[in-house]
């Protein structure tokens, strides 16, 4: 059964807006590839951590929360949109399957 795939673009942003944010899918909506429920959980905890750290301060959490969250969930978008090329463009599914075969030759990733 087809499926709509729904993503904003690479290196979405909006403006501060006092006391509001957004996390998850509803700040970085991408192609499947595998992040989405791993960023999620990082918005979340790195959020509340910010938010902790600063009590009665909401402005200065929120900026230094979304100034992390536009630069990693970017990146991620960006490779998601690399992905979704491979997944239809003209040599597909040849490309998809080079793709994952290179990460497998390339070795565990390192320790961050
Ligand atoms: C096919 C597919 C495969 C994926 N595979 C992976 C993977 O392997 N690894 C990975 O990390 N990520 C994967 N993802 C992405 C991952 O599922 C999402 O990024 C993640 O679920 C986002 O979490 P979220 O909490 O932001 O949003 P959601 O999980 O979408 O949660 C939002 C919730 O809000 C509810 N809601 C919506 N509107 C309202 C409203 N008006 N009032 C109240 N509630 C509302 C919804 O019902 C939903 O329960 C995949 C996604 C897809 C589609």
């Amino acid at each position: 059964m087809p499926r709509p795939v729904h993503l904003l673009p690479a290196g979405h942003r909006w403006q501060p807006v006092a006391g509001v944010t957004l996390l998850g899918d509803a700040a970085h909506l991408m192609a499947p590839a595998g992040e989405g429920a791993n960023l999620a959980m990082l918005d979340g905890a790195e959020l509340a951590q910010k938010l902790a750290a600063q009590p009665g301060d909401m402005a200065a959490p929120l900026l230094a929360y979304e100034t992390a969250l536009f630069a990693r969930s970017g990146a991620a978008a960006a490779q998601s949109e690399r992905i979704l090329r491979l997944c239809f463009d003209d040599d597909a599914p040849h490309s998809l399957v080079r793709f994952f075969t290179g990460m497998r030759d390339a070795g565990p990733a390192p320790e961050v």
